[in-house]
């Protein structure tokens, strides 16, 4: 029976992975905080009701002792170290300094403490950590390849660049470490506080109060967005978990673009989900807000997968109205997919 220990397992990306170790009979390990906060709560008792109990072990990712010490006693086979301190788009650039401190420590020891201990102590280990579209937000060149120059203005999309770096150093020392440089991916299983969550959440909400004839015509019954015109590459969460598996099932460790290759506004998204619900007069009901608005980075961040579906062979399963449909779906149902 094959090991695998995953990090940020109750996270969107960490249950897919789970659910999907778990149906090919892996052992799974998940590390976790101390507390485990609501979000990672729901989703641990949504995978406990699927029957995917994975075995947690509480650990700080900052301490080398407690991750070397983990790593000695699982020697895990496959290693996914998605744990990060992330922001939405909303947040980015508002952080105070010390929450910008945490980010760099957690982001960057991690990586280091977690790869330093397959080395000393199991180096079959094979190693995949979650990066980001976002190491290239300040490249200028769309759509980005593997080649494309890494550049970030942002503390969060160094940190990932820096993850990387310090994977693609160990790889030198003869260890199996990949990079999925992921794009946005969603799912009834993101934060509520991510945009894809807002809209589904924020017009099924709408379009119930209407339809039941109770609050439409309040008029702070309204959509709060940021920058309609932001673009994204948008694909589904559990595609992205896949490619994650088939990165470690590769004879050698590369990095890849996990996207979908098609870039959407925000408006988009919204249009979309209003089209899902039959929400025919939305526009009255969205507000652009300027406190949530980001600057536009001068990089369209869509990304070209062609690497990862031919080496791999992956692809993503949803288009855009699919991943949205699915998303409106399960909020009316009230459930988490
Ligand atoms: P989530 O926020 O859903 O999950 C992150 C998980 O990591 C949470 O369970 C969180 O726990 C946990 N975590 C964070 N810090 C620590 C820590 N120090 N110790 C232990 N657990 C920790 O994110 P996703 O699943 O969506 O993302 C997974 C990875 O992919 C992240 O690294 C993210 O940066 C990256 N990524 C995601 C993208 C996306 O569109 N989803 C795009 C690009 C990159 P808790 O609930 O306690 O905070």
């Amino acid at each position: 029976m094959k090991r695998a220990l995953i990090t940020g397992i109750f996270g969107q990306d960490g249950s897919y992975l789970a659910e999907l170790l778990s149906g090919k009979n892996y052992e799974v390990h998940g590390i976790v905080r101390s507390e485990l906060s609501p979000q990672s709560l729901k989703l641990s008792r949504h995978l406990a009701q699927k029957g995917v109990t994975p075995i947690l072990h509480e650990c700080d990712l900052t301490s080398f002792e407690r991750v070397a010490d983990l790593i000695k006693t699982i020697r895990p086979d496959e290693c996914y170290h998605l744990a990060a301190v992330h922001y939405s788009a909303q947040t980015v650039f508002t952080a105070p300094f010390e929450s910008e401190r945490l980010l760099l420590e957690q982001n960057i020891l991690s990586v280091l403490n977690i790869l330093h201990a397959i080395r000393e102590s199991s180096p079959e280990t094979r190693f995949v950590l979650a990066g980001s579209c976002l190491m290239f937000e300040d490249s200028g060149v769309s759509p980005q390849t593997e080649a494309t120059p890494f550049y970030s203005k942002s503390v969060y999309g160094t940190s990932k660049i820096l993850g990387h770096q310090v994977t693609d150093l160990f790889r030198n020392h003869n260890l199996h470490t990949s990079t999925a440089i992921l794009y946005n991916h969603e799912s009834p299983r993101r934060q509520e506080h991510f945009v894809s969550q807002k809209i589904v959440k924020g017009l099924t909400r709408i379009k119930r109060n209407k339809t039941e004839g109770l609050e439409s015509e309040k008029p702070d019954d309204v959509l709060e967005l940021g920058n309609l015109d932001d673009v994204k590459d948008w694909g589904y969460a559990r595609d992205y978990a896949y490619g994650m598996w088939l990165m470690t099932q590769a004879d050698s460790p590369g990095d890849y673009i996990l996207a979908t290759g098609n870039g959407h506004t925000v408006a988009d998204f919204v249009k979309e989900a209003a089209d899902c619900l039959g929400l025919t007069d939305w526009p009255q009901f969205v507000k652009v807000q300027p406190g949530l608005t980001r600057p536009i980075t001068r990089t369209k961040l869509v990304g070209k997968p062609d690497r990862a579906q031919t080496a791999l062979g992956w692809t993503h399963s949803l288009d855009f109205r699919g991943l949205v449909e699915l998303m409106v779906q399960h909020e009316l149902s009230g459930t988490l997919d």
